[in-house]
């Protein structure tokens, strides 16, 4: 039988990617993925529309997204899978963290203006057109009004972390984003580690009740994949992967392409089965 692939790391038009629910519901069909996860930053509004695509063409949806955490100063990233999308905690919780994000974007801006960069936040706002705005959505607001050439340059001269226009954003506590995705019914696994350097604090996340690792990942090597494959089978946590594509853009992550097998999903079907009410 041939073997089946999925992708549990996707981004919309609902936080900073670029295509819409409908064209990543293409875009899976395309690559013959049987099931795919949306992870949208901070919020779960695309799943519904997304859920709809993929039911029409026959591939299996989860309800996901991908929290901004704080653990310890550092910034990480939480990804939430197989989430009730109307629980009302993780509803009111999320539009808390898109205040936040919106708030980052006024006070960016504010910096960028004190270095003679003539931006307005609703013109980042009416590009972004979503709930969830973040840097990306910046960068391609500086590129379109001219200030910057591409979305790297953006990066690199203004909002990478120690640009003197970078603003930290606040972000809830890991424990906090742990606790909100099991009490939605979901898993909750740290996203691409390799990007990180805070596998000192892995065993803070397990204390707190850490499911599970992304091992692939677009951006994770063949090596670090092996490494955090190796630490979920020491740790009994589970192992999951996804490209993180955030639409169909030359040179970044694009979705199906790190052949995550369907097995993968069996694992994480198993594990939220049976710990469904005993997550709190
Ligand atoms: P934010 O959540 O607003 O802090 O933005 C973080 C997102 O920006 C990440 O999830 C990436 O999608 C993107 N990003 C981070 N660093 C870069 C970079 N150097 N170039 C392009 N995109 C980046
Ligand atoms: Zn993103
Ligand atoms: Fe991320
Ligand atoms: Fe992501």
């Amino acid at each position: 039988m041939k073997q089946k692939f999925i992708d549990l790391h996707l981004h919309t038009s609902f936080s900073d990617g670029i295509s819409s629910p409908e064209q990543v519901a293409e875009a899976a069909e395309d690559m013959n993925l049987s099931a795919i996860a949306l992870t949208d930053h901070d919020t779960i509004e695309g799943c519904s529309h997304l859920e709809k695509y993929c039911l029409n063409k026959g591939i299996e949806f989860i309800s996901g997204t991908e929290l901004s955490v704080d653990i310890e100063g550092n910034e990480m990233h939480l990804l939430g899978y197989f989430l009730d999308i109307e629980n009302q905690l993780l509803i009111e919780q999320t539009t808390i963290y898109q205040q936040n994000r919106i708030n980052r974007i006024i006070e960016l801006v504010e910096r960028l203006n004190k270095i003679g960069i003539d931006l307005t936040a609703d013109q980042v706002f009416n590009l972004a057109k979503c709930k969830a705005p973040g840097r990306p959505h910046l960068a391609r607001a500086l590129v379109k009004y001219g200030f910057c050439k591409s979305n790297n340059e953006a990066f690199s001269r203004f909002l990478r972390k120690g640009s003197p226009t970078w603003v930290p954003k606040i972000n809830a506590n890991y424990r906090d984003g742990i606790k909100l995705i099991h009490q939605a019914g979901g898993l909750a696994v740290m996203a691409h580690p390799g990007l990180n350097n805070i596998d000192n604090l892995i065993p803070n996340l397990v204390d707190a009740g850490l499911d599970g690792i992304e091992c692939w990942h677009t951006r994770h090597q063949k090596s670090t994949e092996k490494r955090y494959r190796e630490m979920t089978v020491k740790l009994s946590l589970l192992a999951t992967g996804g490209s993180d594509c955030h639409g169909p853009q030359k040179g970044l992550p694009i979705i199906g392409t790190k052949q995550v097998p369907y097995e993968i999903l069996e694992m994480m079907k198993q594990k939220v089965a049976s710990s469904a009410g005993s997550l709190l």
